[in-house]
């Protein structure tokens, strides 16, 4: 800085000077705007994504009347896929499709799941015909996936049919080594990833260490996102804690809400 001023001290003195003017406003507009506004806004948000649903009719419902603004996930071959994508619309709640994708355990209990062997004319022909099933879905999040996620061409598929449609994804990260936030950038696909699975044991005690932790993490970074199961013990535990992340001023927010409006992957280790 003090080389520049020596070799040109007129464009310097503008500088400060317009630098000064910044701090100025900063320090006028962080002194007004909360006695102005009255409150001081959320501390952190946070997302929950319900997973897997279209198997189970009533408990579908039953977290979709949750009164909270959670987004779901909707398995596309399922006998309730519509309906539940529908029921969530109607309550006016976010839907999106969650994709089945390969996963490194062999074989899937769905039909219509992205493999490793498919080209990419038939990728792209099987997330079109999954998202005809989930009316409503404005983004994807990948169901299993742990082997798919991995392959960066198979990714790129995907994402390029995503951005053709402006939807978004969330990578649930079933792997470590998914690749596909990183497609998602390169194709310019607003994208974000899942922290906290809040209940890989099904077990009320565990649920609710792990929505601790999610609470935590967004208090921490400013944001978290959760994914979650319509499994009765979720949704006991979420009707329970819901309510206590108005208390920490906290905002439950549609997963759309937190997609970072720069192209940068955002995700937590
Ligand atoms: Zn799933």
């Amino acid at each position: 800085m003090r080389l520049l001023a020596n070799k040109n001290s007129t464009a310097y003195q503008q500088k400060t000077s317009a630098q000064a003017f910044i701090l100025l406003l900063f320090v006028l507009m962080s002194c007004s705007t909360p006695a102005m506004s009255g409150d001081k806004g959320p501390k952190a948000t946070i997302s929950i994504i319900i997973d897997d649903l279209g198997y189970r009719l009533k408990e579908g419902r039953e977290v979709i009347d949750l009164h909270a603004q959670l987004s779901y996930a909707v398995l596309p071959n399922t006998p309730y896929s519509r309906q539940l994508a529908r029921y969530a619309q109607k309550k006016g709640k976010e839907v999106i499709l969650h994709m089945p994708m390969q996963s490194m355990l062999g074989e899937a209990a769905e039909t219509g799941v992205l493999v490793v062997d498919m080209d990419e004319k038939a990728v792209v022909a099987a997330m079109q015909l999954a998202f005809s099933r989930v009316p409503y879905a404005v983004g994807m999040n990948n169901h299993q996936g742990s082997l798919l996620t991995r392959h960066p061409g198979h990714m790129a598929w995907v994402m390029k049919e995503l951005s053709k449609n402006d939807y978004f994804f969330v990578d649930s990260r079933t792997s470590t080594q998914s690749v596909a936030g990183k497609m998602a950038i390169e194709q310019g696909v607003p994208t974000i990833s899942r922290d906290i699975f809040l209940d890989h044991k099904v077990d009320a005690q565990n649920i609710k260490s792990q929505f601790e932790r999610l609470i935590q993490l967004a208090l921490k970074e400013g944001h978290a996102v959760g994914i979650g199961h319509p499994h009765a013990e979720t949704i006991s535990v979420l009707r329970e804690m819901l309510p206590l992340l108005k208390a920490e001023n906290i905002d439950l927010v549609p997963i759309s809400n937190q997609l970072p409006t720069k192209l940068v992957l955002v995700e937590h280790r």
